[in-house]
């Protein structure tokens, strides 16, 4: 297993901003995993996943990890009866093709959900009232410390929260899924894609959602709208004027220019309701949000 040095996170998410990694492992097997850990501990290195990069935000100045991806059979996808057994790197995207294939439904609501199974899980990702914690069986978690199968109580799952921590990676997750006609499949997912064009930026850079939702009726995005957020711009980032808990790459942004807007938008949050925005992406690399 190679290890490559200095490659910019850009490459590596959605939103398009990040600067180089100290070292980017590629592991393809357990075995290779296992190997890209003892390395990192070696060098004296945190261990950062990455997965699709939709949910994270990385340092201008680059992030002083080995950043891990899992590929080849990591991110392999197979049915056995109504379990759906997907690798960490697995994309949602491949699994709910592979669970439609095979009759298997209940994971529509991540149609629209970019990520990876891996991400899913450290993210307890979720839309239209589902989220993991509602089709997970269990996560192989593999760290320096070894492996294991945990449950989701084990993981202590709750809204866009895990209790994984940095050095911890998802290799394979089990989803219990129930029998549907593929047809039903399709007609079900066209629905929440068309929902989702409708409200949400969908051929944007972006890292999904921006905030969590606040406690209360009011979401993330309403609360920034009403604060004449939408469309808002510092250097190449932009407030999406389709959705105001969205931040857009609209050219050239750096990552510094997103957390500026995010700073704003707290700002404004408190100053004009009194809530405190709590942040739902990833930061990597250093970032603070003050
Ligand atoms: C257009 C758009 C729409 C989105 N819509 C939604 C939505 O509706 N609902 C929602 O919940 N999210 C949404 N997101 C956010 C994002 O897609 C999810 O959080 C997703 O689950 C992240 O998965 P990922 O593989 O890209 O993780 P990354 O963004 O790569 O990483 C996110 C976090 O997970 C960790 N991680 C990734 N893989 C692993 C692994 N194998 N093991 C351990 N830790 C890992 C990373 O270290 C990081 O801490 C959206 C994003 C975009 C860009």
């Amino acid at each position: 297993m190679s290890v490559e040095r200095g490659v910019p996170l850009a490459r590596m998410t959605t939103i398009g901003t990040g600067g180089p990694v100290r070292a980017l492992a590629r592991p393809r097997t357990l075995g290779e995993l296992e190997e890209a850990l003892r390395f990192a501990q070696g060098e004296g290195l945190d261990v950062v996943v990455v997965g699709l990069g939709s949910n994270v935000l990385a340092a201008d100045g680059g992030v002083e990890a080995l950043v891990v991806r899992l590929e080849g059979e990591l991110a392999e996808v197979e049915t056995r009866d109504s379990t759906l057994v997907a690798g960490g790197g697995a994309t949602n995207a491949v699994c709910l093709h592979r669970a439609r294939a095979a009759g298997l439904g209940g994971f529509e609501f991540a149609c629209a959900i970019p990520g990876t199974a891996g991400g899913g899980v450290r993210m307890n990702a979720g839309a239209y009232g589902r989220d993991w914690s509602d089709v997970l069986v269990r996560a192989l978690v593999v760290s320096a410390d070894g492996s294991g199968w945990l449950a989701p109580g084990e993981l202590d799952l709750s809204y866009r929260h895990s209790g994984l921590v940095l050095g911890q990676v998802v290799a394979r997750v089990e989803y219990r899924l129930e029998p549907r006609a593929p047809e039903e499949i399709k007609a079900l997912v066209a629905d929440l894609v068309a929902r989702r064009k409708d409200t949400q930026p969908t051929n944007k850079r972006t890292f999904g959602s921006v905030f969590k939702n606040p406690p209360g009726d009011l979401g993330a995005g309403a609360l920034l709208e009403r604060c004449g957020l939408k469309g808002h711009r510092i250097g190449g980032a932009q407030i999406s004027p389709k959705h105001a808990n969205f931040i857009e790459n609209a050219g050239g942004a750096t990552s510094e220019d997103c957390v500026a807007l995010m700073v704003e938008a707290r700002r404004r949050a408190r100053e004009q309701f009194g809530v405190e925005l709590e942040r739902e992406v990833v930061f990597l690399g250093g970032l603070e949000l003050p």
